[in-house]
């Protein structure tokens, strides 16, 4: 038997019951902050990141959450395709990069790309979501040519391709300027980017896990320029391994920054890390569902520019994400298919999922699926169904 959605979630707790919950949590403060409008500092993340009232912290985030989305939780129907694995980049917490001339490695040419859209005409694929490593050798022209190959696949679908990392090595080997490289990647077909390779924009842990790849100042340039031609992007940040608390509030407070000044950012996404077959598998553990459900909770309530706030499940896992709708997530991502980085470090989630078993998960939680495009424009309903 089906219960009713207001049976599985707190959208409808009694306003009284939820404040007495936050002032006994001892967060009545932040709260009236957050009622006020008044943006929320440094030590208020920390506090929210530390205090042992996980439950108070989410109730706060969906009370944000539904007041500006209700019960709407987004998803879409895409398509991973990593077009190469072979980087030059070492970074610490990574499984997926391979070098050039191990038996692991591959580069798909442009032609693989299209095949890989092609793959998937049958279904009602709307987005194609491509990242990859920073290849030794490949030329400007491939990086305009895997776009194309992908319109030439489908000529509708929307690609949303390229990290900071990537832009900025396409940027350095281009030979031409800033404007007229983003000109070429729109006219290849380029519609927006997926944020990732921010990590954590802080120093310390550049140096520890990723030293030899952007730091923080370089992504946040990258996210500026991206923006500023006119690209909207997400944000990620890859939590669970060495940074402190207080470094996952500080990478919250220059993306909210970035966003102030450029407006780009559609959603944040908070990354669980996954540790097995990377340099960092002696650390040893997943991350804990405490951490997942408080990520999305204090995200949502540190970036109070930002629109949407991603559980993007295959990182989560299904159960998570579903959980974290009732912790200020309004999107789950989307279907996937093939998706290989966060395999390569040990996820057992599988590599897609129906629309049936997204609208499942939603539906179940007490929310309602709703399909969109990568940049959150609403499909019919009807449509979403019978995908
Ligand atoms: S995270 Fe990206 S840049 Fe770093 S090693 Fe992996 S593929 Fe290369």
């Amino acid at each position: 038997m089906t219960a009713s959605p207001a049976a599985h979630n707190y959208a409808h707790l009694d306003e009284t019951l939820a404040k007495k919950l936050i002032q006994q949590a001892g967060l009545g403060d932040i709260d009236q902050r957050i009622a006020n409008g008044t943006r929320l500092s440094l030590e208020d993340g920390i506090r929210l990141y530390e205090t042992p009232h996980l439950a108070a912290v989410g109730l706060m985030a969906h009370r944000v959450r539904t007041s500006r989305h209700g019960r709407k939780t987004y998803f879409n129907i895409n398509q991973h395709v990593n077009y190469t694995n072979i980087c030059i980049y070492s970074c610490k917490f990574c499984a997926f990069a391979a070098k050039e001339g191990e038996a692991r490695g591959y580069l798909m040419t442009p032609e693989v790309v299209e095949q890989k859209v092609r793959e998937q005409l049958h279904r009602p694929v709307t987005e194609v979501h491509m990242v990859a490593g920073i290849h030794p050798t490949m030329g400007y022209d491939y990086y305009l040519d895997v776009v194309r190959a992908a319109k030439r696949g489908r000529p509708d679908i929307h690609v949303k391709a390229f990290t900071m990392v990537e832009i900025e090595h396409i940027l350095n080997i281009s030979g031409k300027s800033e404007d007229e490289v983003f000109a070429d990647l729109r006219a290849a077909g380029l519609g927006s980017c997926p944020g990732g390779g921010a990590e954590v924009l802080v120093d310390r842990v550049h140096k520890a896990v990723f030293r030899e790849k952007m730091g923080p100042d370089r992504w946040l340039m990258a996210a500026r320029k991206v923006q500023r031609h006119g690209f909207k992007m997400n944000a990620t940040m890859l939590y669970g391994h060495i940074e402190r608390v207080d470094e996952r509030v500080q990478h919250l407070i220059k993306l909210r920054e970035v966003q102030d000044e450029c407006g780009g950012f559609m959603a944040f996404i908070p990354l669980a890390f996954w540790p097995y077959h990377t340099d960092l598998a002696n650390f040893g553990h997943v991350t804990t569902g405490n951490l997942d459900l408080r990520s999305i909770a204090v995200a949502r309530l540190m970036l109070d520019n930002f629109p949407h706030v991603k559980a993007y499940w295959v990182m989560l896992t299904q159960e998570s994400a579903q959980t974290a709708l009732s912790f200020g997530a309004n999107d789950i991502d989307g279907t996937v298919t093939e998706e290989k980085i966060t395999h390569e470090a040990g996820t057992t989630e599988p590599q897609a999922l129906g629309v049936d078993q997204i609208a499942h998960l939603i539906n179940e939680a007490g929310y309602e699926p709703v399909q969109r495009t990568t940049i959150y424009e609403e499909i019919g309903e009807r449509q979403a169904t019978h995908a």
